[in-house]
């Protein structure tokens, strides 16, 4: 009851703390009451209207397409690569892109899920983007697809037996339900390639979240005309993609290329 008694004088008193002792001619509790009321209503308001707020809408509203999952995968040295499973809900027919490290969680979730994996995309021959490619090769019989400027970096890893698929020349790779755009990117590496499917990008080691994936190796010299390309290859062939095309990486969190086009440093 004491609570009670204390919260009718909160309402009811002057919302200045300085008149507490010497209250203002104007002063109404009635007055008072409805001040605290109308503060309660703006409040409440404008927490349901930022709700309301469509500006991040489009990544819910994408939900209708393909199916996306990331499964964030530890590579030696303590760091880490994302992989993707891809799905068509209707047919369930599924691809995998870069498994870059053997992944027991991915498989597991395919035969849950009752998926049929059609292939295995890799945007690049780097070992930690490939690296994974024979622990599927022993549970899925699945095809692998790889760029073949990349053949000869993905055989340190894989080994020179593991047979790839070449991406097709047109950049147009039919999958069961699912169709996925090829776009050639070399820089990070001579067959790095990005995937597009639907309105969803993974950009391999290309384009980062407010980042680019530096080349290996080589001279200096190389080593700068390799980032100049890679430059090029993001500035012609992924900057022109609508803004809300959304970009999953392989490695770090996911952006838009729209959100690209206006912070990333490296490219603008
Ligand atoms: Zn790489």
């Amino acid at each position: 009851m004491q609570r009670l008694g204390l919260m009718r004088a909160f309402f009811t008193r002057p919302p200045f703390p300085c008149f507490d002792n010497r209250l203002p001619p104007w002063y109404k509790p009635a007055m008072m009451r409805a001040f605290w009321t109308l503060t309660l209503l703006v409040v409440l308001g404008a927490g349901l209207a930022a709700q309301a707020d469509p500006g991040l809408g489009f990544f819910e509203e994408a939900a209708a397409g393909p199916q996306v999952k990331a499964f964030v995968l530890s590579l030696d040295g303590g760091w880490t690569m994302n992989c993707y499973l891809v799905w068509d809900p209707g047919t369930r027919q599924a691809l995998v892109i870069d498994p870059g490290a053997p992944a027991p969680v991915l498989l597991d979730f395919v035969r849950k899920q009752g998926l049929q994996v059609l292939a295995v995309l890799n945007t690049h021959g780097h070992y930690d983007h490939v690296g994974g490619n024979a622990r599927i090769a022993a549970s899925l019989e699945t095809r692998f697809y790889l760029h073949r400027a990349d053949r000869s970096l993905a055989a340190k890893t894989t080994g020179p037996e593991f047979v790839f698929s070449d991406y097709p020349e047109d950049g147009r790779l039919r999958l069961g339900s699912l169709e996925v755009e090829i776009i050639r990117t070399p820089g990070h590496s001579p067959g790095s390639v990005c995937l597009k499917i639907g309105d969803i990008l993974f950009s391999g080691d290309t384009l980062f979240a407010g980042g680019i994936g530096k080349g290996h190796g080589g001279t200096p010299r190389q080593r700068r005309a390799n980032l100049q390309l890679e430059i090029d290859s993001i500035r012609r062939r992924l900057l022109p993609l609508p803004p809300l095309t959304r970009v999953f990486p392989g490695h770090g969190p996911a952006t838009t290329i729209g959100a690209e086009r206006a912070f990333n440093r490296f490219v603008r």
